[in-house]
């Protein structure tokens, strides 16, 4: 299937070619053909799956080089506004005089105001400001053929509803409309009823969410390594640019002190940072004058950087949803990608739902030994060296080494270059985890009360088919128990035991805490 299949214009298929799109994706498949012909989409598919061309094409085939103002795009952030109207600016750069501008809060009212007045054939915009300029008069609606709500839910959970409202209810009710959510609650699906007519409903199944070109990994590390273990992974994958997800804005800021101390650069970026802080550190990651950045899940809602390599989650997401945002952080644009997810012992489970989510295995990998670091960087620096060699011009440098040290062996001297350029690594080597503790303490809430040893073993063994032999230590106490589990039982033995029931009471199976 091509784009050309798809009836897209000969100006805007130059367009999309220059961009590096060979063929459309599902939900570009499916959006289009019902959006050039006039028809409202409701399309329900996560970030990464190329929404903006599913919309962004129709619309700048359908806008006219008028004078009103005839596409109307709602997004939640600022960062969103800029990012979409700059991919709306790139599909419709083939045809002549298109006028597309975000607005957004933050930005110089009296600015947008001039730009509004010269004329704009696009808007893309956050809710408040558009209401703004509604109130102002300074933007007019009566000429919107086609309006888009992208990212749908996010404005919802980010108050925006009644400024939505507002706003749809000065679109002429005629146009044609487009909403674009990772999901469809209650919330949205009156928002469609009350102003989308009719529309197509478009879902695209999870198992194409996940890009291909994204390997999954990841690798067990207890709480207190994980910094070790971040400058660990990078050094090893050595990407370009790193997005680095963690859970609190606290955290993010702990790790940004500890990895600066480490003499890593890195940037934060999280939701209790002002708007214009935020963009700033935006756009200096994008103009890649850092590469690593680190962020909560709000903060880097919708970011698309083409050049990030490597997405971690150094805390496991808290919804496994938010997994599929942060991993479709990279392999942008058909590019290749990679994401890392660290999980400790008792978040294992968590992964595996996240696996039953995804529909894909994320494979378990051994953290990168400091030997494993150092051949890597050490051919790095060999490919530069047969490069360098091969480019020739090495004639001054051989006669300063032949006069300067013509009593040693040239390997001898390449050698010891390749030692200074290396540097010394005095690091300390981490212990991995399975290796301390071929067992796995467990605590069960069932003790003496209700069960001898001899019924929890029969219990057991009748539930996950692990027998006692098996088992390590067994401690019993009135109302709970331990029991030490080989490390390679753990899923099942928490996947078929925990929440059953004895004696029809639910039993609870969980990691027991370690004993500092
Ligand atoms: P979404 O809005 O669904 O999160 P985007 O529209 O931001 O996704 O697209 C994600 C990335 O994929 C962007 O870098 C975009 O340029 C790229 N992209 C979109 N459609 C295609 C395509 N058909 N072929 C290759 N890359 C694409
Ligand atoms: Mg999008």
């Amino acid at each position: 299937m091509t784009f050309h299949e798809l009836k897209v214009s000969e100006p805007i298929l130059k367009a999309i070619d220059a961009m590096g799109f060979v063929e459309p994706s599902p939900i570009q498949r499916e959006a289009i053909p019902y959006l050039l012909q006039g028809e409202n989409v409701v399309g329900q598919a996560q970030t990464g799956t190329g929404k903006t061309a599913a919309f962004g094409i129709p619309m700048v085939e359908k806008t006219e080089n008028q004078r009103f103002t005839q596409g109307l795009i709602l997004v939640p952030t600022r960062e969103l506004a800029i990012q979409v109207a700059g991919e709306l600016q790139k599909i419709a750069s083939h045809k002549k005089g298109l006028v597309i501008l975000p607005i957004y809060g933050g930005q110089s009212i009296e600015r947008q105001i001039r730009s509004l007045s010269r004329g704009v054939h696009i808007v893309v915009g956050t809710p408040g400001r558009i209401l703004d300029h509604l109130e102002r008069r300074t933007l007019h609606l009566d000429h919107v053929i086609f309006c888009t709500l992208d990212e749908a839910d996010v404005m919802l959970d980010m108050g925006f509803i009644d400024d939505v409202r507002a706003i749809l209810s000065r679109v002429p009710e005629k146009a044609q409309k487009a909403l674009f959510s990772a999901t469809l609650s209650p919330e949205i699906k009156r928002l469609v009823q009350d102003f989308v007519e009719n529309p197509r409903f478009i879902t695209i199944p999870h198992k194409e969410l996940t890009v291909p070109n994204i390997s999954q990994f990841y690798y067990e590390v207890r709480e207190s390594e994980k910094p070790q273990a971040l400058t660990r992974i990078i050094d090893y994958y050595n990407p370009n640019q790193t997005v680095v997800f963690v859970n609190t804005k606290v955290g993010v800021e702990e790790l940004k002190e500890k990895l600066h101390a480490a003499g890593y650069e890195v940037e934060a970026l999280h939701g209790d940072m002002k708007q214009t802080q935020r963009e700033f550190v935006m756009k200096r990651f994008r103009a890649q004058h850092f590469d690593i950045l680190l962020a909560t899940d709000v903060a880097a809602r919708g970011l698309d950087i083409e050049n990030i390599d490597l997405v971690v989650n150094y805390d496991l997401p808290q919804d496994e949803e938010y997994y599929v945002h942060r991993i479709g952080r990279t392999a942008r644009a058909g590019r290749e990608g990679t994401a890392v997810t660290f999980v400790t012992l008792r978040e294992i489970k968590r992964l595996k739902e996240i696996e039953r989510y995804i529909k894909t295995r994320i494979e378990r990998r051994r953290l990168p030994t400091l030997q494993d670091i150092e051949k890597i960087q050490t051919q790095a620096i060999l490919d530069e060296i047969a490069s360098v060699i091969e480019e020739g011009g090495l004639e001054k440098y051989i006669d300063i080494l032949t006069e300067g040290l013509s009593t040693y062996d040239s390997v001898d001297i390449a050698a010891a270059l390749l030692k200074m350029v290396m540097g010394e690594q005095p690091e300390e080597e981490l212990s991995p985890v399975e290796e301390n503790s071929p067992t796995v303490r467990l605590f069960l809430t069932i003790g003496r009360e209700t069960v001898d040893i001899r019924g929890l073993l029969a219990w057991i063994s009748d539930l996950t088919g692990i027998r006692s032999q098996e088992l390590g230590r067994i401690t019993m106490r009135e109302g709970f128990s331990f029991v030490d589990v080989p490390r390679e039982k753990l899923d099942d033995f928490l996947s078929r035991l925990d929440r059953q029931k004895y004696k029809g009471k639910t039993v609870r199976v969980e990691i027991a805490r370690e004993r500092k």
